[in-house]
C-alpha cells in the first residue's frame, strides 16, 4: 500500500507529543516525517503541520492560483439555501428554500433537497 507523506514543512520536528515519528535502529534513531496510507487533514497528518504549511506558502499559493483583489457579492439571485425545518423529527422534515439576502422561503420536496443539482440560484 503506498503511503502518503505529511507535507508539512516541520512535520518531523514536532516530538513535543508524539514519539511515533522516531524511527530507526537502536543507536541511529531519527525523527521523521509522518507518513499514512491516508491523512485525515488533506495533505498533513495534523492541524498544526496543516497550519505550518499555510503559514510558509500561503502567500505563494494564493499569487499561484490567483488574488482576490476585489469584493465578491453574494446577491439575492444567488443566495438560495437548502434547509429543512428540525423539530418534527426525522421523519417528518418540513424542506425549504431560504434567501440569505432577502430571508424568503419557498417550499421543497425532500427529492429536491436531496438532487444536488437542483437549485434556485442563476448566479454564480
Ligand atoms: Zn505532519
Amino acid at each position: 500500500m503506498t503511503l502518503k507523506f505529511c507535507q508539512g514543512p516541520d512535520c518531523h520536528t514536532h516530538t513535543y507529543t508524539t514519539q511515533d515519528r522516531l524511527k530507526g535502529p537502536k543507536g541511529n534513531k531519527t525523527n521523521q516525517t509522518r507518513r499514512r496510507t491516508s491523512l485525515y487533514y488533506g495533505e498533513f497528518c495534523d492541524t498544526r503541520c496543516q497550519y505550518a504549511w499555510l503559514s510558509k506558502y500561503a502567500t505563494k499559493a494564493v499569487d499561484h492560483f490567483g488574488r482576490l483583489t476585489e469584493v465578491k457579492h453574494l446577491t439575492e439571485d444567488n443566495a438560495w439555501i437548502k434547509d429543512y425545518d428540525w423539530s418534527g423529527g426525522s421523519d417528518d422534515r418540513t424542506y425549504y428554500f431560504v434567501n440569505k439576502i432577502t430571508r424568503e422561503q419557498r417550499p421543497l420536496t425532500e427529492s429536491q433537497y436531496n438532487d444536488s443539482t437542483y437549485t434556485l440560484n442563476t448566479g454564480e
